[in-house]
């Protein structure tokens, strides 16, 4: 995703952006990208800020299914030719120099929603999962490898007793 110099120099303020998944690498699991963005010239170059919405496909750690996960991703950089600032700030001060007609923020991107991933995949958070016997998901159907599991035990237990 471009930004050109003639449009950061004019600044905008809450401009749409709309972003091919593909184009990011990362279609395995978001379907549309929708960024709003401003741009404000500051001391120290431009500053970019607003939010994108993506729309997830994520696959349950624990039934497996597939659920979609729409989430937002905040957005706050500062495009600066300053060195010096470039050194002390951490990611969010990117080089822009004089000489660039434009900023690609793709990485940006793909950084900011990566980050913002869930790290526990759930569908649901009293998800049930999958049992662990016979595979069956036990958020739609209960199955018998417990109860019969624990008939044996007792039968058992008669043996024991006998
Ligand atoms: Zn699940
Ligand atoms: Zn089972």
């Amino acid at each position: 995703m471009k930004l050109y110099k003639t449009e950061l120099e004019i600044g905008f303020k809450h401009k749409e952006f709309l972003v091919e998944s593909d184009t990011l690498d990362l279609k395995n699991f978001l379907e549309e990208i929708r960024c709003v963005l401003s741009s404000d010239k500051v001391s120290s170059g431009y500053k970019i800020y607003g939010f994108v919405d993506t729309l997830a496909s994520l696959k349950c750690d624990r039934c497996l299914v597939i659920f979609e996960n729409e989430f937002q991703v905040k957005i706050d950089v500062i495009l600066s030719n300053n060195n010096e600032l470039i050194k002390e700030s951490s990611s969010d001060v990117l080089r822009f120099l004089d000489s660039d007609d434009f900023i690609d923020l793709t990485s940006i991107l793909i950084e900011s929603i990566i980050i913002e991933l869930p790290i526990k995949k759930l569908c649901k958070d009293e998800c049930k999962g999958l049992c662990a016997s016979c595979g069956v998901d036990l958020n739609n159907n209960s199955c018998c490898c417990k109860k019969s599991q624990s008939i044996n035990q007792l039968s058992e237990l008669k043996q024991l007793m006998k």
